[in-house]
């Protein structure tokens, strides 16, 4: 099988020697790029299976270069940050990343998560997009064949970790999920390795994109110490 290959957007050369020595033995193929600049080029044609992405770049910043990726392309993001509290922004501005570290990060951590990422992208994990079948409820419309939401017939603009999100719990409605459960079904994590305010800022990103009052949600539901359910 052809090696995944993974681009490091990382201006710290020492990080960046130490991520691809990693991923090198870990048995992935590699590029690096030093700027913003040179990361949104090689990512946009280089072909790659996932992208590791710091956020604080010369010449453009890891957002910036985040939201060009996402204009062409469904490559899974990883956002490596050096503070916690950034974390927030960038959940907050929902730039279409996947997943996020914080440095210094354990490379057992990034590794579990860079594998558990491209396996999401490549469909490997069981989610709706093996069910094939068109789950309907109320106004809402959860297409399995097509890939699609739809809310009073409209389609509305799901990230794939959205998609994937609100198909697994159409696909099981009415049960609910705890946050552990949803990292190790739909991200494909070990409860180990997920971070689970990624659930959470994920279910609240769901419920503002479908519900008509995202406070009084009609549709995604939380029960106390069970967790989320459609219903
Ligand atoms: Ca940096």
């Amino acid at each position: 099988m052809e090696k995944k290959k993974i681009l490091i957007v990382e201006d710290e050369k020492n990080i960046a020697q130490v991520l691809a020595f990693n991923l090198m033995q870990a048995g992935y193929a590699f590029d690096i790029a030093s700027d913003g600049e040179e990361g949104l080029k090689k990512a946009l044609t280089g072909n790659f299976d996932l992208i590791l992405l710091d956020l604080m770049l010369p010449k453009m910043d890891g957002f910036t270069v985040c939201r060009g990726i996402r204009m062409r392309l469904d490559t899974p993001i990883i956002m490596v940050t050096a503070k916690e509290e950034e974390i927030d922004k960038i959940m907050g501005l929902d730039l279409g990343a996947d997943d996020y570290v914080t440095k210094p990060f354990s490379i057992n951590l990034l590794l579990a998560r860079i594998k558990a990422n491209i396996r999401r992208a490549s469909n490997e994990v069981i989610t709706g997009k093996t069910a094939g079948s068109v789950i309907t409820i109320r106004d809402l419309v959860i297409d399995n064949e097509k890939y699609l939401v739809k809310k009073n017939g409209q389609e509305i603009s799901l990230s794939k970790i959205e998609y994937d999100l609100v198909s697994y719990l159409a696909q099981n409605e009415g049960k609910p999920f705890t946050r552990e459960a949803l990292l190790s079904a739909v991200w494909g994590y070990d409860d180990f390795y997920g971070d689970k305010r990624t659930v959470d800022v994920t279910i609240s990103r769901l419920r503002a994109k479908l519900e008509t009052d995202p406070s009084h949600p009609e549709y995604i539901f939380s029960k106390h110490g069970m967790g989320y359910y459609l219903a």
